[in-house]
């Protein structure tokens, strides 16, 4: 029986990519000496999240010539934290990092990681921002209020910089791996599991090409994602707004009945409005709550993966320098084997 060499794999680096054309290259060019550097066998697991850039084709050139590089592809674009369970899933390494394609978490960080890691016996290494001044005060302030957010609601372990670069044990993974959570947020899951962890500072770039493919939209899906996953809190939010408009509707009853008696002919209009407009709005905010924590049950019962690996190119041999093999033919061997 052949040796698993999978098992011989010391560290894996996890990229979620979409449409990363423009910083493909510069992120080889920093990412292969720092991992080249480290004196271990490692793979680099990137994710194309369904690009429809030319991401896949550049991969698969560069995978030509850098053999310790795995493109895993999914079929559609389903989102960053989707793509990074996708690479957590896919990897094979005693660590995994996981880090952005954009260079705004520098790679030379990762040897460090790597080091700390093994030296303190820490299964989870997050990589802390020391500052943000190269994101907009926009981001900045979102970003501030989400951490904010998210110590009160998950708790104080929750380290606030630290986003989506850091380093896990094979243990840690496979615990985040045993967790039946479908719409997984990393950022809270991880703290919460508990294991030793360390901390690596460093100073968040700008992203070196193309532009952030975090929308408004994306920021309050994660947002969103985060509490519901975490907290029922909100529902008592909807409890209380219930009781208070409740109470509020009884002193107005009080009014209006005192009102009539006393004979004063009110025009009403106004007031009215207002009430209904109150009650509507309020009784809004507690269906939609509902119906977030509804959709969560929904999507869990329905037990639908959140990603699709169309291809990966570890099942697939390896493309010969001269002639790359193309991502098509890659697709119909890895679909046969
Ligand atoms: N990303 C992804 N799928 C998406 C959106 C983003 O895989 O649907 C990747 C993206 O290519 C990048 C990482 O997630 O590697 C973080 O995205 P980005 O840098 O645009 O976010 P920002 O730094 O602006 O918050
Ligand atoms: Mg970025």
């Amino acid at each position: 029986m052949a040796v698993d060499l999978r098992a011989e794999i010391t560290l894996s680096v996890v990229i979620p990519m979409y449409n990363e054309e423009d910083a493909l290259p510069a992120l080889v060019s920093r990412l292969r000496p720092a991992l080249d550097g480290i004196g271990a066998s490692y793979e680099v697991v990137a994710v194309d999240d369904g690009s429809a850039d030319r991401t896949a084709s550049i991969l698969d050139d560069f995978r030509a010539e850098w053999p310790e590089l795995r493109v895993v592809q999914l079929r559609r674009n389903s989102g960053h934290q989707a793509a990074l369970t996708a690479g957590l899933h896919s990897s094979f390494g005693r660590y995994v990092v996981s880090i952005d394609a954009d260079l705004q978490d520098p790679p030379e960080k990762i040897p460090e990681m790597l080091e700390l890691a093994q030296r303190q016996k820490l299964d989870i290494v997050y990589g802390v921002r020391s500052d943000r001044s190269t994101d907009t005060g926009f981001k900045r302030r979102t970003a501030g209020a989400y951490y904010w957010l998210m110590r009160r609601l998950v708790g104080k372990n929750v380290t606030s910089q630290a986003g989506d670069f850091r380093l896990l044990s094979r243990d840690a993974v496979e615990a985040l791996k045993a967790l039946p959570d479908q719409q997984q947020v990393y950022r809270l899951l991880v703290p919460w599991l508990g294991f030793p962890s360390g901390e690596v500072t460093y100073h968040r770039d700008e992203r070196v090409a193309g532009e952030t493919k975090y929308p408004l939209s994306k920021m309050i899906r994660l947002a969103i994602d985060s509490i519901t996953s975490f907290s029922a809190a909100p529902l008592r939010i909807a409890t209380w707004l219930g009781i208070i408009s409740f109470f509020a509707c009884l002193g107005l009853l009080v009014f209006s009945l005192v009102a009539f008696v006393s004979g004063v002919a009110v025009p009403g209009w106004t007031s009215l409005f207002v009430a209904v407009l109150f009650i509507g709005a309020v009784q809004l905010i507690c269906a939609g709550m509902l119906g977030e924590y509804v959709g969560r049950i929904y999507t869990a019962v329905q037990q639908r993966p959140t990603y699709f690996i169309g291809s990966d190119s570890a099942s697939a041999p390896a493309p010969a320098p001269a002639k790359a093999v193309k991502s098509e033919e890659r697709a119909r061997v890895s679909v046969l084997s």
